[in-house]
């Protein structure tokens, strides 16, 4: 049973027409980077809305953040969008998931795909920083439909500068074009070897761990093309191998 906890909005940032985040605060069980929370409002009707929302702040933080998509017609991100500082909702005391590092086995090359808003628990991961000296090279994927919604990379462009030449970036945008970023979808620009010839490494299975995270489209295109083509296979606890995914929808 879900033991919720009541969480009390500190700020809103409105990014562009469809992307906000919220800081709230709330006294949750510890969690690990990666992982999600479910968040609950109760409507007009007296019934809560639920919906799971994964964390952009690292578990060490004193307030929680959640990067969320308003949905034209969605029922929570319409409630969630009309916050402001002050109003309460209701969070999950404990989180959820296994999209975490702890269970990404020791390789050369961590690649994170993520689409939109699915950059948060990348974001988690590499503000927590835990296990991150297990890989020698970590190769971030930041895909969004236009340049304006690259909300999060000035975030990730810090962290970047700790590392070194550790961490490499590479953004996406499929809908228009920008000099710093290739234009398309992830699919193909993994099948036409863009990506790769931009980042310059190789998706490798003996040195490379893949985490697809955010539109299940891309997910399965992603991952049906790496396990058909490029020989590599979806990690599971009992069968290790080297796609680790998490879908949004
Ligand atoms: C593990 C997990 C983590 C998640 N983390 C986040 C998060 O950090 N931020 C976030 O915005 N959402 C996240 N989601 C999605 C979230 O739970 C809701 O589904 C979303 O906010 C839509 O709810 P709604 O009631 O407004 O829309 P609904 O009425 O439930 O409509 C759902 C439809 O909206 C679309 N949709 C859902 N999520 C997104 C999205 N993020 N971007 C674009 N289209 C979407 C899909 O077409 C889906 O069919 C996550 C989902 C999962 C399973």
């Amino acid at each position: 049973m879900v033991i919720w906890k009541t969480a009390k909005i500190i700020k809103k940032k409105k990014w562009t027409k469809r992307l906000f985040s919220i800081i709230l605060h709330a006294d949750i069980s510890p969690f690990l980077a990666g992982q999600f929370a479910k968040l609950a409002i109760l409507q007009k009707n007296n019934k809560y809305i639920k919906r799971v929302y994964s964390y952009v702040n690292p578990p060490k933080s004193k307030n929680l953040e959640f990067f969320i998509t308003h949905i034209p017609n969605g029922i929570m991100s319409k409630l969630l969008y009309k916050l402001i500082p002050g109003d309460e909702i209701l969070i999950s005391k404990q989180s959820s998931g296994f999209f975490t590092i702890y269970e990404i086995p020791k390789c050369e090359i961590l690649w994170m795909f993520a689409t939109g808003t699915a950059i948060g628990p990348f974001c988690s991961i590499l503000q927590d920083g835990s296990k991150l000296d297990q890989f020698e090279k970590i190769i971030i994927i930041y895909a969004v439909k236009y340049t304006e919604e690259l909300i999060y990379l000035p975030l990730i462009k810090n962290i970047q500068k700790k590392y070194e030449k550790k961490i490499i970036i590479q953004t996406i945008t499929s809908q228009e074009k920008n000099s710093s970023s290739l234009q398309g979808r992830i699919p193909t620009l993994l099948k036409n070897q863009l990506i790769e010839t931009t980042v310059g490494h190789i998706l490798h299975p003996q040195t490379s761990h893949v985490m697809l995270c955010g539109n299940p489209a891309m997910v399965k295109e992603t991952q049906n093309y790496l396990i058909k083509h490029r020989n590599l296979k979806k990690h599971l606890r009992r069968s290790p191998g080297n796609i680790s995914s998490e879908n949004y929808w």
